[in-house]
């Protein structure tokens, strides 16, 4: 995810009471939203939202199942026959989508109160990075759909072929809990500008804004059955959702053990579209020929440690050059020392709750076995706040990391960072290509014909120069190799959500 992610806090917030208060009064819903109306799972089950900001019991959340998302294909499905959505003109769907984002905008602090309560991230990232991101984002395809021009073939004289654009039909969303808003609106925006019908299922863990942001969809003139969502297990809800046969495309954004098993279910149901936005453990070189260590270093050390480190693309595997690697190491420490987990709900917080306890066991084992392989421990390693009953986990840096290491190879998805030192350019790139992942990727140099030739070199859907995680909604986002097949974001996306219909017309 991009700077924008860099959250400085932000000084125009009101203080943590204001926030304190506000998380007080705040209504949950937790039930699923199908063919426009709010109803529970049709079993009844329910689960408890905890938040990891403190442990409690949010509300209660539809547990969704196959019925669930039978009724919400079925009521998709309705919704894309008889085109009272995608029979709309692109200007008409245009106009509903932008009245959208800035119902998302007047919504601004409810949405990041959910997102923050729900998944742990500081509020001054999710008030003013994620809510603008997502309104951003429905605005930005809403802008591009009525902009579009299709084709007319060269073919003889005595032809007319036409190339047109045409929505899937039934779009199944996924989505993970690291960025539940924003990897939910890469998805819905481009498949509803299109004309699609969506059904979404999000993460267990933070199904909150994704059933207000449906409400607000509905709210600002999206028909009936066209934005639905279903609350759920993965392995129920998820699974259902995914081995439809009447779903058209999985859209997923996961773990890339999940995204094995989305195709697989698409295999053996109707061979659905499957577009997948997976895992990552992504390599940032520093070589010696940057003039600026200091700023690289920090700069990486922030990227990584952004969002409590649970970011696809964070560069958590820092691949120095000797000659520098000692200096580096020092101002990484000094970085991860001086983020210190706090309360998300104060606005002065940059490092926020992992997002649920047993994410942040998961982290600790991690950090347990890279002692144990013989990694050195230089900043962190424990956990932090534990009277808060929140899941709070201390920016860790490991140094001496070598790449065979689990620390290395395997996605920790928090904040810990490893250091691995390398004699030269040759040994840096071979090592940063030596993963199963391909998400994003990092060099800090600076001779421009080494830039070229490095970037040409890494296996990687997006690689940053002298920077990390810039990116805004215009360049595609995806990985190759095992980090998925599928791209996010710019005109690019519009590919995933339409089908392609060749009109050939004999004059
Ligand atoms: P996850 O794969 O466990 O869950 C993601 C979603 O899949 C959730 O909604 C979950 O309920 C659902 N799911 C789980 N099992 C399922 C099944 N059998 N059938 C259908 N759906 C199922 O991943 P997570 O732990 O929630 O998220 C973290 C992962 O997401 C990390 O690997 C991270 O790298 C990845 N991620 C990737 C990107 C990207 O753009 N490449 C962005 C953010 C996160």
């Amino acid at each position: 995810m991009s700077g924008d992610y860099m959250v400085q806090a932000t000084t125009n917030l009101v203080g943590a009471a204001y926030w304190r208060g506000r998380a007080d009064e705040i209504q949950f819903e937790g039930r699923c939203l199908i063919d426009g109306k709010m109803v529970e799972a049709q079993s009844g089950y329910t689960f408890d939202c905890v938040s990891p900001v403190d442990g409690r019991v949010l509300t209660k959340v539809s547990a969704g199942g196959e019925a669930d998302v039978n009724r919400a294909v079925a009521a998709a499905r309705s919704a894309f026959r008889d085109r009272r959505w995608s029979g709309q003109s692109p200007v008409s769907r245009k106009r509903t989508l932008q009245a959208f984002a800035a119902l998302i905008r007047l919504h601004r602090d409810e949405l990041a109160l959910l997102e923050t309560l729900d998944m742990g991230k500081p509020i001054s990232a999710s008030r003013s990075v994620d809510v603008e991101a997502v309104a951003s984002c429905f605005e930005w395809y809403a802008e591009a759909i009525d902009k579009l021009y299709e084709q007319i073939a060269p073919t003889a004289e005595t032809d007319l072929a036409l190339i047109t654009r045409e929505p899937l039909g039934v779009v199944g969303a996924i989505v993970p809990w690291n960025f539940p808003m924003l990897t939910a609106a890469w998805k819905t925006a481009p498949a509803l500008a299109c004309g699609n019908s969506v059904v979404l299922k999000p993460a267990e863990q933070s199904p909150l804004t994704a059933i207000r942001l449906a409400q607000l969809a509905l709210e600002a003139g999206v028909p009936e059955g066209v934005f639905n969502v279903v609350p759920g297990l993965g392995g129920s809800a998820g699974r259902a959702l995914a081995c439809h046969m009447d779903v058209d495309g999985i859209f997923f954004t996961g773990s890339t053990a999940t995204g094995r098993l989305l195709t697989e279910y698409a295999a053996k149901s109707n061979l659905k579209r499957v577009c997948l936005e997976l895992g990552g453990k992504s390599p940032n070189i520093i070589l010696a020929s940057y003039g600026d260590i200091e700023k690289a270093a920090v700069a990486s050390a922030e990227s990584m440690f952004n969002n409590q480190g649970e970011v696809c693309i964070a560069p958590s595997r820092l691949i120095v050059e000797r000659s520098i690697h000692k200096r580096v190491v020092e101002i990484v420490a000094e970085v991860a020392k001086r983020r210190q987990p706090g309360d998300p709900l104060d606005p002065t917080t940059r490092m926020g709750a992992l997002v649920d306890a047993n994410h942040a066991d998961r982290v600790m084992g991690f950090i347990g076995r890279a002692k144990a392989d013989g990694a050195t421990l230089v900043a962190g390693g424990t956990r932090a706040l534990t009277e808060t009953g929140g899941s709070y986990v201390v920016p860790t840096v490991f140094d001496n990391v070598s790449n065979c290491m689990e620390i290395a190879r395997d996605e920790v998805f928090g904040p810990v960072l490893s250091v691995i030192p390398v004699a030269n350019v040759g040994e840096a790139v071979a090592v940063a290509n030596d993963s199963p992942y391909g998400l994003g990727a990092g060099v800090w140099t600076d001779r421009l014909s080494d830039a070229h030739k490095i970037s040409r070199e890494l296996r990687a859907g997006v690689v940053y120069v002298n920077c990390y995680n810039d990116c805004d909604i215009t360049t595609p986002f995806g990985g190759v190799k095992q980090s998925g097949n599928g791209r996010d974001k710019s005109l690019y996306a519009l590919d995933e959500y339409t089908e392609l219909k060749t009109t050939w017309i004999k004059l």
